[in-house]
């Protein structure tokens, strides 16, 4: 039965799930930070929702989610059917709701904004984990098997939400990861205190109940060639991600207690999951490091991105005495999400806004000993519609530091073995998908698509999964002729 009444808002404030408390998570904790909503907690939440009559949440996710559908599901308690409705236009509803920054999507477009927004990722978790718990299932009895089986290049959300959508349309998906676990980033990138790994150890299960299959620890172009895949299946996805370094170029980067970020989050999160205590490297991981004992040490993240944020937070729990994120930009200007860095600010993380590093120094044995910085102004937008940061002359101060870990994001590369079947990449790196003559998502090839940061360089989970999602359905059309 419904509990809401019309100015439900006004009564009950926005509410998250409780949190670990601080000092568990500074001595250590790893465990996913926001904890779950009971049933009456997320029923409340839920029917704060105004039904305002135009869905500005539901334009501003970019799998398009129903919400105020599903949030009046939750408030007459039909769980299952708000769980089938998620899934219909979003693969992964469960990992959006923990990982996408709500902030500057549907949660930031919510009517209500001014009176604490609507608490729309934490009820799709609620909504997705209790369905799972209880049986539900995606309900697979109306599909016709074509005969058709596609190969998946990557079981990252591009490839997992492709893979679940051609399941749905009767093609067999046959899913190739490099990597010797399903998720990309969102196994090996993502920290746990952020996206519990038990999460896509379910959704695996889920999809391979619907008939997806993986072949983990098989890197193509070098274990099998794309022709391999083309000659044994209809039709290629290509969801492989984008992890070319944006390099600084920095004087001192390769000193000793200097690292990139994606390594250190790597190695981390194998020990953390307990894959690989020694934190060995992943077979097919060019970037090798080893990690470094952070306890006690002062730790100084460069970038203000996601990454860095994580990067921050992760030292925080490897016990590091003093962290310090150095950004170049102003605070409104950061592209990680508020909410992380508010959780970062928490756990005692100390963030310089407007110091651009100039150099990385180096002590007698080479290892480094901080980080020159110059404070910067905002200067005129770039074509990007960003004020650039402007150097102010005479103001240089060195970071002292133990260990600088560089995270200044990353973008995608074309590799030969797509090159070579006629793929095309523009000159940032991005594959050529889509446009004039094409199905949306397909390649110059014919039979290959792609999608995920892969295309729209590094971005987030939710766009992965909707290009996924949307380059399954142009598969499916080819295929259908
Ligand atoms: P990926 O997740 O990178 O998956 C690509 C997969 O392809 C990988 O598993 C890789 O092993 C595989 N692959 C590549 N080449 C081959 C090959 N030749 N053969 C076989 N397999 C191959 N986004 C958010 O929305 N919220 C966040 O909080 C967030 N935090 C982030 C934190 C970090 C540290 C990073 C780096 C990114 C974060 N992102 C976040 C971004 C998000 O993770 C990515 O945008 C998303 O994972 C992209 O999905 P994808 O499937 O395109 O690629
Ligand atoms: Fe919001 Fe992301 Fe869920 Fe869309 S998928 S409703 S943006 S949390």
């Amino acid at each position: 039965m419904s509990r809401k009444h019309a100015f439900q808002f006004l009564d009950l404030p926005r509410t998250m799930p409780q949190r670990i408390p601080v000092e568990l998570r500074t001595s250590g904790d790893w465990g996913e930070l926001y904890g779950k909503f009971g049933k009456e907690d997320a029923q409340y939440q839920a029917g704060r929702c105004l039904d305002c009559g135009n869905p500005y949440c539901s334009w501003k996710c970019p799998v398009h989610n129903a919400i105020p559908q599903w949030l009046q599901l939750v408030q007459e308690n039909r769980i299952h059917e708000a769980a089938t409705l998620c899934h219909s236009t979003n693969p992964l509803p469960e990992v959006c709701g923990r990982v996408c920054p709500q902030d500057r999507l549907c949660e930031g477009s919510c009517t209500l904004e001014e009176f604490g927004a609507v608490t729309i990722g934490a009820v799709e978790k609620y909504i997705v984990d209790t369905a799972l718990a209880t049986g539900w299932r995606p309900d697979m009895t109306a599909v016709q098997p074509t005969g058709h089986t596609v190969a998946v290049i990557g079981a990252g959300p591009a490839g997992l939400a492709c893979a679940d959508r051609l399941a749905h349309a009767g093609i067999t998906a046959v899913v190739y990861d490099r990597y010797e676990q399903v998720g990309g980033l969102l196994q090996f990138g993502i920290p746990s205190f952020k996206l519990d790994k038990d999460v896509i150890r379910r959704r695996r299960d889920v999809l391979e109940g619907m008939g997806v299959q993986f072949r983990l620890g098989v890197e193509i172009g070098r274990d099998i060639s794309l022709q391999q895949l083309l000659d044994t299946h209809d039709a290629v996805f290509v969801g492989t991600g984008a992890y070319r370094y944006t390099d600084g170029g920095l004087d001192g980067q390769d000193l000793k207690g200097v690292l990139p970020a994606l390594p250190f989050l790597v190695q981390n999160s194998r020990i953390v999951g307990g894959d690989d205590p020694q934190g060995r490297p992943i077979a097919g991981w060019e970037d090798q490091i080893a990690l470094p004992d952070l306890n006690g040490k002062r730790v100084v993240v460069l970038g203000g991105g996601d990454t860095g944020m994580d990067c921050v937070r992760s030292a925080v729990r490897l016990g590091a005495a003093k962290v310090t994120c150095a950004y170049r930009r102003d605070e409104a200007n950061m592209p990680g999400s508020a909410r992380e860095v508010a959780n970062a600010r928490e756990e005692g993380v100390r963030f310089l806004f407007n110091r651009q590093p100039l150099s990385i120094e180096a002590g007698a044995d080479d290892e480094v000993i901080g980080v020159t910085v110059i404070e910067t102004r905002l200067g005129e937008p770039d074509a990007n519609g960003r004020q650039n940061a402007v150097q102010i002359e005479g103001s240089e101060s060195l970071l002292e530091a133990d260990v600088v870990i560089i995270a200044f994001g990353f973008s995608p590369s074309v590799p030969s073995w797509l090159a070579e079947h006629g793929v095309e990449g523009q000159a940032n790196g991005r594959i050529l998908a889509g446009g004039k003559g094409k199905l949306p998502f397909q390649t110059a090839h014919p039979r290959l698509f792609a999608g995920g940061d892969a295309v729209r360089g590094a971005d987030l989970v939710v766009t992965a999964v909707a290009e996924g999602r949307d380059a399954a359905a142009s598969i499916a059309r080819l295929l259908a002729h």
